[in-house]
Order: structure tokens, then sequence, then C-alpha cells
């Protein structure tokens, strides 16, 4: 792990709301509020919060499937932004994306091997003559048998309908995967396979994974570091184990105290969060984690805290005004 393949500098995107049918209730949703990060070469950064924290929008940002209301993303050193049409199409076969339900993603009318040919065709990345060659290869690679090659997305499992999504990423040859809950519909066992499948091909292929989780195992499992979300913010950000094992932010720390382990030892003291989680379209002001903060001051209701490093560990960084 070197440098940054990926980096976001003050990203924000926001959606207008529509009001109801009187034009009242209206606004505006800060779904990603000023994220600068980076993503090095070779590593695995997991993206975790509830539903509604801005993660999957955050994962859409960096591959430019959607478009920055301010701020920007650099891959390999360009600014997606300054990229004429063509090039950034090019530059995309670099930058995959792995989605939750790789069935709704997949051509019902498409047989699969004929799914995963489509970008190296479009990309124009192999000799006719040995695209089917290479799709084959690349199905065993991922777990496929390759008997499968004429059969339609519908006669899968969850599972080998994700290996599909992965193999169909695979096939342009990319260096960047956002990976979108790609476990979060699988049973367990299952999204264990598909986990490990990820840790391995990132190893052989030298892949760097934005992975985007709403479950902290999953994400400890894989991940090198970790972005904590909370309402479109990234409120800790830190090597996996300094995440799990000291967690500064109160919002991290009731995270984690809130997941179930076999093996309790090491665990902080369980919290419980009060409150729910406020609505994006009006977030509280200062902190937005102050209504269910147990440590809250009368600063954290009118100031934002930084997201800044540790004093006494500079690779961990929490935006908490007493953490
Ligand atoms: Fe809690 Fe204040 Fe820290 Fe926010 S800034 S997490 S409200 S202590």
């Amino acid at each position: 792990m070197s440098t940054a393949l990926l980096k976001t500098v003050s990203l924000v995107k926001s959606f207008s709301a529509a009001g109801n049918l009187f034009g009242r209730g209206g606004g505006t949703v800060h779904a990603v509020n000023d994220v600068s990060l980076e993503i090095k070469s070779g590593e695995t950064l997991g993206i975790v919060g509830e539903s509604g924290s801005g993660k999957s929008t955050l994962g859409r940002l960096m591959l430019r499937l959607l478009e920055p209301s301010a701020g920007r993303v650099e891959f390999d050193g360009v600014d997606l932004a300054s990229l004429p049409r063509r090039e950034l199409r090019r530059l995309r076969r670099r930058m995959q994306i792995v989605f939750q339900d790789p069935y709704a993603s997949l051509n019902p009318r498409m047989r699969i091997g004929a799914i995963i040919a489509e970008g190296m065709r479009v990309h124009d990345l192999a000799p006719r003559a040995e695209v089917k060659q290479q799709v084959l290869d690349l199905m065993e690679r991922v777990g496929l048998s390759r008997d499968v090659f004429d059969r339609y997305p519908h006669e899968f499992s969850g599972g080998q309908r994700q290996r599909v999504g992965i193999a169909r990423a695979l096939a342009v040859s990319p260096s960047f995967i956002v990976a979108d809950e790609p476990v979060s519909a699988l049973d367990v066992s299952i999204g264990a396979q598909i986990l490990n499948l990820f840790i391995d091909l990132q190893e052989e292929r030298k892949l760097t994974y934005a992975f985007i989780s709403h479950d902290l195992r999953v994400i400890e499992h894989i991940s090198h570091r970790v972005a904590v979300m909370y309402l479109g913010r990234v409120v800790e950000l830190a090597p996996a184990r300094s995440i799990y094992t000291s967690p500064r932010h109160p919002y991290t720390q009731a995270l984690l105290s809130a997941v179930p382990t076999v093996e309790e030892k090491g665990r902080v003291e369980r919290v419980v969060l009060g409150g729910e989680v406020p609505s994006p379209l009006n977030p509280p002001p200062g902190c937005a984690f102050h209504p269910r903060c147990p440590l809250a001051e009368e600063r954290c209701r009118i100031e934002v805290p930084e997201l800044k490093a540790q004093r006494e560990d500079a690779t961990h960084q929490s935006a908490c005004h007493l953490r």
C-alpha cells in the first residue's frame, strides 16, 4: 500500500426533496456533506453506517455515476471533472461497481457468458477469438462452472449471481472496485465465501476496494481502514484494528457495543443510543449526532466538529469536540 489511488476532496452531494401538494415540507438533503478521504493503492476502505448515512451515494460519487454538487474526486491523480467525456469513459474501465442485488443489474435476456463478455467487447480488450476462453477462465476463477456459460440470470441463486457480478466487473481488468453491500442479501455462509473471494482477488490482482456495508462484522473482516458515516459525514476514519479495539467517536462506540459477538472480550461497554436517526432533510445543527449523544454539551449544538487526527495516533481521525 502506498500512494492514494482515489481521493475525495470536500465532496458534497445534495438532492432537492419535493414538498407536499401545497409546496410545504420540501428542502435539500445533503446526502454527502464535506467528505475528504483517500484510498491507497491495494487497500480496502470499509465504509460503514446506518441506512441514510450517505455511504452508497459516496460510492457512486467516487465512480462519478453521480455528479457532485461541490468538491472533487481524483483518480490516480486526475480530477475526474477535468476529463472530456471520452477520456472519462476510458478511465471508467478501471473503476467498477459490484451491486447488492446483481440480479437487478443483469439483463435477464442475456446469457451469462455474454453478460461477462460485454465490457471486454465494448472496450475492445481481447481479440474476438479469445473472448470466450477468457470469460470461461474468469467464470472458473470466481467459482462458476464453465457449463453455465449459456444460462440466463434467473436460473442462478443469489450467491451465483453475485459471482457473475464480480466476474463482470473483473472482465475489464479494473484497479478500483466499489462493492456496495455485496453480501447483505446473501445468507451468512454464502456471504462469507463471497467475502473471501473478494480478499483473494485483491491479492491476486492488486485491487483497491471501497467496501460499503451496514454490517460492522463484514467491514471488520475485509477492511484495512474504516470510515464511519453518520448523516452524510465521516465521523471516524482509522485503521480497522484501531476502530474495533479503541473507537473514539461516541457514535462508533455505540454502534460497536450493539454488535452481538461470540466473544465479548475486549469490547467496549454497551452503550444504548437514545432517540432516532434524525431526518437528513433537516439535520440537527452543530454535531448532527448531538440529540443522541450521551456526552453532548452546549458547544456540540452549535459547532460542527472537524474530522481531525488524534494527538496520540495520527492515523486515527475523529469528528468530535471531546474525542
Ligand atoms: Fe457527542 Fe459532542 Fe462529540 Fe458530537 S461533538 S459526538 S455531540 S460529544
